[in-house]
């Protein structure tokens, strides 16, 4: 008898599947890898264990069960997750146990609420005289039924209250509903005419389409909200100029607009399968494009790319195609969202629409069209450079400057040299000028200065906990092959277990003792235990390798002394004491002689 939802969760779900459902899993051997989703990593170093029903990074040490992933990958509280794994293994979370009242954080209330809206909105799309309008139109853009269906799209009435009071009276409070971004509150507007003055918030959604924006669960966050038609005013108590073609939540709990990826939870399958990501502008090209069969396409919600949005595209695909209009010299936010994707390792790709055309056009008209746009979409680079030299002209000097400068800073950006040199003799080629000086002048130009700090997130998006030392690092892959090959422990001197943390003395000692491991000792091996069974080395290089750790152990010993000499060294200079100097340059040489 299993006694706690979390028990009888872990007994249903298996952690490949859960953990495969966000991520791609290699088998290896007994276990599974794949390119950690917490930090940005070339080579796969994140093991699933089926056995242990573990996973651990060994990039970045993030590890845990399936419930610390999904609180990991989805950012959520732990109640959360229980949530959301209890939902996939069937098992059910009594709603008036203590238990799950405990678990009803801000956050769940947030989820009902939106739930409970699009329901809400969905009703009012096919049962009001307005929403069938609504519903008109979007069957008018291409969007059939289905699709109406499967991306919830509802209708927002044309009231101040409609959907507050509806919300109000399934049990939720004002301010619950102004939390989930679906009021707002009355004293926040101050150019807008109320109905009446007893009225504490209004409904932010009024006289729109819906369409619901969702998390990779598929789980209602937010919402945009589009005026349907040119010719109607969506209020005629509101100025004109109050009134936006589009509207969405505004960032909540739930709802971070920076992080969402619109169509994300509907297209992940189809990225990893197709290994590669359409990115389009808006909701209907995301819709659209899914009913004509390309269901690998995402758009971001009215902002450029962010380094977020990229770090979670990337657990799915390197390949992003940009579909949208482009007009790279205008719109600098877009840019910056190309410049971030192409510094953080993805092979962009540019899908060149025609003038005057969105996705969407193409798309429902023809999306056999669309197909031979992407097949002939250009790469980042090819599109730079047809568009520089389109606009300027190569045959005269100022002309081969303005496109070099254009040019040199996106190559500049290329973390690959042999492509990078690639792209530098073809601009030489194509200017007429030698090779050397389209290398001179890129060495000229300064590397791009948000590199640090943006693209940093992504190095270390959410992977917690500093980074490890080298000698933590040498310790534990000491200890992985000792574990891996016990008779080794002979080969430890015991000089050099003075060299290790207090910790790693301790399990040391006692193996040599042959004494068996604390609770608290063993769990911490854990993780060392699925590592050493995924370490790939042969038997008798596991000796050479002990040896190696033990010799960089020592030689880490000695650079921290000789930085400390140095730094006294330093000291004496500025005291302009000679004799010490000259003393410890002496204890400087003798020492760095014992590091090989
Ligand atoms: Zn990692």
């Amino acid at each position: 008898m299993l006694n706690s939802p979390i028990d009888e969760i872990k007994s249903r779900l298996d952690i490949v599947e859960v953990i495969g459902s966000y991520i791609k899993l290699k088998k290896a051997g007994a276990n599974y890898r794949a390119l950690c989703p917490f930090h940005s990593e070339k080579n796969p170093s994140f093991f699933v264990s089926p056995a242990r029903q573990i996973w651990h990074c060994f990039g970045c040490g993030a590890h845990g069960d399936i419930f610390g992933f999904v609180m990991q990958i989805e950012g959520v509280e732990f109640g959360d997750a229980l949530r959301i794994l209890a939902q996939r293994a069937g098992v059910e979370l009594k709603p008036r146990s203590p238990e799950w009242q405990k678990l009803k954080t801000e956050r769940q209330k947030a989820y009902e609420i939106c739930e409970l809206a699009t329901k809400f909105f969905e009703k009012q799309l096919e049962g009001s005289p307005k929403g069938k309008e609504a519903k008109k139109y979007l069957l008018g853009r291409g969007i059939v039924q289905e699709s109406i269906k499967k991306w919830r799209i509802g209708y927002s009435p044309d009231t101040w209250s409609g959907l507050s009071d509806f919300l109000v009276s399934q049990g939720y409070k004002n301010e619950e509903i102004v939390k989930a971004g679906l009021a707002v509150r009355k004293e926040e507007i101050s150019n807008i005419q109320y109905p009446t003055s007893n009225i504490q918030s209004y409904d932010r959604f009024r006289g729109r389409i819906i369409f619901p924006i969702f998390d990779l669960n598929s789980q209602v966050i937010g919402f945009g909200g589009r005026i349907f038609s040119v010719n109607q005013r969506a209020d005629q108590r509101e100025s004109a100029s109050t009134i936006a073609k589009y509207i969405n939540t505004p960032n909540t709990i739930l709802y971070d607009k920076s992080r969402v990826l619109y169509g994300l939870d509907k297209a992940k399958v189809e990225i990893r399968k197709k290994d590669f990501c359409l990115l389009m502008e808006g909701y209907t090209d995301v819709i659209l494009a899914h009913q004509a069969g390309f269901e690998n396409t995402v758009s971001t919600s009215g902002t450029a790319l962010t380094t977020s949005q990229l770090a979670i595209l990337k657990r799915y695909s390197d390949n992003l195609y940009l579909a949208f209009d482009m007009d790279i010299a205008g719109d600098s936010a877009t840019k910056r969202g190309i410049d971030l994707a192409q510094l953080s390792g993805f092979n962009l790709k540019i899908v060149t629409l025609p003038e005057d055309k969105d996705p969407a056009d193409i798309i429902s008209k023809d999306p056999k069209e669309f197909e031979k746009l992407i097949n002939n979409s250009l790469s980042i680079l090819d599109f730079y450079f047809q568009n520089a030299f389109s606009q300027f002209d190569k045959a005269k000097p100022e002309g081969k400057r303005e496109i070099s400068k254009i040019l040199l800073t996106i190559i500049k950006r290329v973390p690959n040299k042999i492509e990078q040199s690639f792209w530098i003799s073809k601009l030489a080629k194509n200017l007429e000028v030698k090779e050397e000086k389209v290398e001179e002048e890129l060495k000229k130009i300064p590397p791009t200065t948000f590199q640090e700090e943006e693209f940093s997130q992504i190095e270390h998006t959410k992977s917690g906990g500093g980074q490890k030392s080298r000698k933590e690092l040498l310790e534990e892959r000491l200890m992985t092959l000792i574990l891996k090959s016990p008779q080794c422990l002979s080969q430890i001197d015991k000089k050099f277990i003075s060299l290790f943390s207090p910790a790693t003395q301790e399990i040391l000692n006692n193996f040599q003792n042959q004494k068996n491991l604390s609770q608290e000792n063993s769990d911490s091996l854990n993780y060392l235990y699925l590592k050493s069974e995924v370490e790939e080395i042969e038997e008798k290089e596991i000796v050479p390798e002990i040896q190696f750790c033990l010799k960089e152990v020592q030689s880490l010993e000695i650079k921290s002394k000789l930085n400390e000499i140095s730094r006294e060294i330093k000291k004496a200079e500025e005291d302009k004491n000679p004799e010490k100097v000259k003393k410890l340059t002496q204890e400087f040489f003798q020492l760095s002689k014992e590091i090989i």
